[in-house]
């Protein structure tokens, strides 16, 4: 599926700068397989210790909008990407007049809004669960009957289940919509999820794509848990989700990597759940299962270089590590003992270097291989038992 709506720009080759908003833990693979294809790396985030700043080859400490921060990176990098889904949509636009920028602001911007999103998703006539726009009390009194139970979810700057209040009644509802200060959201029909699936997707200037293998998604307390992958779900379902997740980077006319979060209804209906214009941590298990990682495709969209391989040559189980495993029973401090996940030979342990753990918060993951999914499982739930990550 092609749209070649861009000629093709002019390859930036090794060794120039690339820019990078953002400094977390997305940012820091990026630097590192950017650095792997033998660029260099510049980060702009406000933080002076950050997960992706302190692997860069040069870290502007600075806001986002901070202009002689954007104006120190346009003026050393060939071209920029984020890694931060909230970076405001003006910090690229003020780069992209001088310099490459993928993703566009554009498709940051929708995605960045949950209505804007939901609109442009319904809108292309992709599935999604049913919703309603909530922007005033009226809207939230008067919701109609088939949403509820549901969930209303705050427009802006929602992750990891954050901003989200289930409701069982349309009270339920007015009450969330003033719980969260009447900020604009949309109600969404609770689904009954059979699983969650995502599918990454790159596409570059010229049109070309490539999505990799399905991961089968589950979550604990509204966060990643585990991304088993290939998802355990039937071939024609699969590839309907990767058709679905083309189309949507091409009705976006996306250019660089993004996720596409998807619902399994009853009757095996698959629903868009939400979009990330960036790499996403059901897709980590690339770096150590496929000939391309999501990261690596990342910088080669930036740097306009022909997409590598996505195909997954081992079957794979993504676990997350939060702060929680820091913490003893009893409140105490102390590092895990990662010599038990380096024990099994196939477990490939990525730490982001995160100074401060925090109950829920993503300090690293493990990428747990196996001659099948059943045995990378085995693996990752024999690390879960042994560093105390509850089922
Ligand atoms: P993240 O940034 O971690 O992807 P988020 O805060 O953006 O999360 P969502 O992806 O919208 O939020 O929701 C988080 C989780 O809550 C989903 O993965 C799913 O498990 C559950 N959830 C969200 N919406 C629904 C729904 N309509 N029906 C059932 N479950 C839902
Ligand atoms: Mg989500």
């Amino acid at each position: 599926m092609s749209t070649p709506a861009h000629e093709a720009p002019q390859p930036v080759p090794p060794g120039a700068w690339l820019g990078l908003l953002g400094g977390g833990q997305l940012g820091r693979m990026f630097c590192m397989a950017a650095q792997s294809l033998g660029y260099k790396v510049v980060v702009l985030d406000p933080a002076s210790d950050s997960p992706a700043g302190s692997v860069a080859d040069r870290h502007v400490v600075a806001d986002y909008l901070d202009p002689a921060g954007l104006a120190a990176l346009r003026d050393l990098c060939a071209g920029a990407t984020t890694e931060f889904e909230n970076v405001p949509a003006a910090a690229l636009e003020f780069l992209a007049r001088d310099v490459r920028v993928t993703p566009a602001a554009q498709s940051v911007a929708i995605a960045q809004d949950r209505i804007s999103e939901k609109t442009f998703i319904a809108g292309h006539g992709f599935p999604v669960a049913p919703f309603t726009i909530l922007r005033d009390r009226d809207d939230a009194a008067n919701v109609g009957g088939n949403l509820t139970p549901g969930i209303v979810k705050s427009a802006r700057f929602g992750y990891d289940g954050k901003g989200q209040i289930r409701a069982r009644t349309r009270d339920d509802v007015a009450n969330a919509f003033v719980a969260m200060d009447e900020s604009p959201s949309v109600l969404e029909k609770l689904i009954d999820l059979r699983a969650e699936l995502s599918v990454i997707v790159a596409r570059d200037d010229v049109g070309n794509v490539a999505t990799w293998p399905v991961a089968e998604n589950r979550h604990r307390n509204g966060i990643l848990d585990v991304s088993i992958v290939p998802a355990r779900v039937a071939e024609d379902l699969a590839g309907e989700a990767r058709t679905i997740a083309t189309a949507l980077a091409a009705a976006l006319d996306y250019r660089g990597v993004l996720c596409v979060e998807l619902f399994v209804a009853p009757g095996d209906a698959l629903m868009v759940n939400e979009i990330a214009p960036r790499p996403h941590n059901s897709g980590h298990y690339t770096i150590d299962a496929c000939v391309t990682s999501q990261f690596e495709q990342q910088a080669r969209v930036l740097a306009a270089l022909p997409m590598g391989d996505t195909t997954q040559h081992t079957p794979a189980v993504m676990l997350n590590l939060l702060g929680d495993i820091w913490f003893e029973a009893d409140g105490t401090m102390r590092e895990p003992d990662w010599t038990r996940v380096l024990a099994h030979p196939q477990a490939k342990l990525h730490l982001y270097g995160k100074r401060e753990p925090r109950r829920s918060r993503k300090m690293g993951h493990v990428t747990c291989l196996g001659a099948n999914v059943g045995e990378a499982l085995a693996t990752a739930l024999a690390i879960k038992r042994e560093l105390g990550i509850p089922e």
